[in-house]
């Protein structure tokens, strides 16, 4: 298999970079050195090579990773990804992020996140179940619904969810379901988990426009990546009033001033498997999408999309960031300087991490909820959380995501400071 590497990966570290933004928050709280050493490293990390029979007999070897970053405020969590360029460092990152998120978001867990480097799309439905239920099997030892509980990222879906689900339920003997959210309905799956991260970046959006004193009615959108979080968040916008203007997947962009309809996208890209041909828009490039005019833009592919090098292009006012990581330290001191508002993913896609709670107290209970009752909490938890961030940064005179932090490092600061250190 040839492996190309997105070129933004190659040139900046997520890792280093999710260093960097903890380092400067810490910095500004005056955190104590001794939490600072402890927060800025990941408590574990599992490498696994495995190898995977594939459909013409022959064996590939995989290699994948678990780490979990802090489990001060409960159980380690956090999503799985399938993509060529997961690399450790990656995956230390996304973990680290998720433990900043679910203390804003007020959940009772720490940070984690998986990975494995393949290009799911490359293999065959039966391979990509016998690589999820081998890989599930290599992180069994550190997974669990006391322990750590994964969820779907870039590249998995509720059914590679369900064949870990069954994969850590055979080796037990009995049903799991609360090891992994994000699962099917049908295996204990939650109501409203498959839109759940782009109906919190729709909430985000409604209330970073109120505290801004905007209108969603007239306000244009761009959306990068049009996959779970970035379709869902574009069609839940639309139906808001704003105006998706421009979308991208991996494959180009498409663009239309007076807004697309992003329902009849989502039925182009079903049907075709790319946003690009769709009629009546505009063919651009992937890079032309974060930089097109309008007045907010959502990144929701992957990380380092916005750098030093194209944030002087970007247009918008207002960044959501419902992928993670998609704004380099760099470049998020150049939007800062030029007054531009970004809603830090900690904050702006934690709504699909909430729904995973809901879906993993639900499986606990064995009790569930409609869906409507599923939004409305949903509703209530991202509200608070983008408030919390917003008044602690206006209160210290500084960015949202160093008021994310500030919020964040405080809780986890709190927890592990009651526990104190073992032995
Ligand atoms: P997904 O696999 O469903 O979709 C990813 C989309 O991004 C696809 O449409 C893909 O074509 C597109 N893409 C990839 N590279 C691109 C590029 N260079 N330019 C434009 N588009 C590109 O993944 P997802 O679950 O929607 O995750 C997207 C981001 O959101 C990731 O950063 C992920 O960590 C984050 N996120 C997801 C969830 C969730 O619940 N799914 C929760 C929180 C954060």
């Amino acid at each position: 298999m040839t492996a190309t590497l997105p070129v933004a990966s190659a040139v900046e570290n997520p890792w280093r970079n999710a260093q960097r933004q903890f380092d400067e928050a810490a910095a500004l709280v005056g955190l104590d050195p001794g939490l600072r050493a402890v927060l800025r490293e990941v408590k574990r990390q599992l490498i696994v090579n495995f190898p995977v029979k594939m459909d013409d007999g022959s064996v590939r070897m995989f290699e994948g990773y678990r780490v979990q970053h802090n489990v001060a405020r409960g159980p380690a969590k956090g999503g799985i990804r399938y993509h060529l360029g997961v690399t450790l460092d990656e995956v230390k990152a996304l973990a680290m992020w998720m433990t900043w998120k679910c203390a804003i978001a007020g959940l009772p867990f720490g940070g984690a996140k998986g990975g494995v480097i393949v290009d799911p799309k490359r293999l065959s439905l039966g391979e990509l179940e016998r690589l999820t239920r081998r890989y599930a099997t290599e992180i069994s030892i550190v997974i669990g619904p006391e322990r750590d509980i994964p969820a779907p990222d870039v590249n998995t879906t509720p059914a590679v969810m369900a064949w870990i689900m069954d994969t850590v339920s055979m080796e037990a003997g009995f049903s799991v379901p609360a090891v992994v959210t994000g699962k099917p309905i049908s295996v204990g799956g939650s109501q409203g988990r498959s839109t759940a991260t782009g109906r919190g970046v729709m909430f985000v959006a409604l209330e970073a426009c109120r505290r801004l004193g905007r209108s969603p009615q007239g306000s244009t959108v761009s959306v990068q990546g049009f996959g779970n979080a970035g379709a869902v968040a574009a069609q839940l916008m639309a139906e808001q009033g704003f105006t998706i203007c421009a979308v991208s997947d991996s494959t180009g962009g498409i663009y239309k001033p007076d807004g697309l309809d992003v329902a009849a996208v989502v039925a182009h890209k079903q049907r075709t498997g790319s946003v690009v041909g769709f009629a009546g828009a505009q063919e651009v490039s992937g890079a032309e999408v974060l930089e097109v005019p309008v007045d907010v833009l959502v990144p929701a592919a992957l990380e380092n999309q916005i750098t030093a090098e194209n944030a002087s292009r970007i247009k918008a006012s207002l960044i959501l960031e419902a992928a993670n990581g998609p704004v380099t330290p760099d470049a998020d001191s150049m939007l800062l300087a030029r007054g531009v508002t970004v809603v830090p993913d900690v904050v702006a896609n934690a709504g699909g991490v909430t729904v995973s709670y809901f879906e993993w107290v639900q499986d606990l209970q064995s009790f569930f909820w409609d869906e409507a009752q599923i939004n409305s909490q949903l509703e209530k938890i991202m509200t608070r959380a983008f408030n919390d961030t917003w008044d602690m940064a206006h209160e210290h005179g500084v960015s949202l995501r160093n008021g994310a932090y500030f919020v964040a490092i405080d809780r986890v600061a709190e927890a592990t400071l009651a526990r104190g250190i073992y032995p």
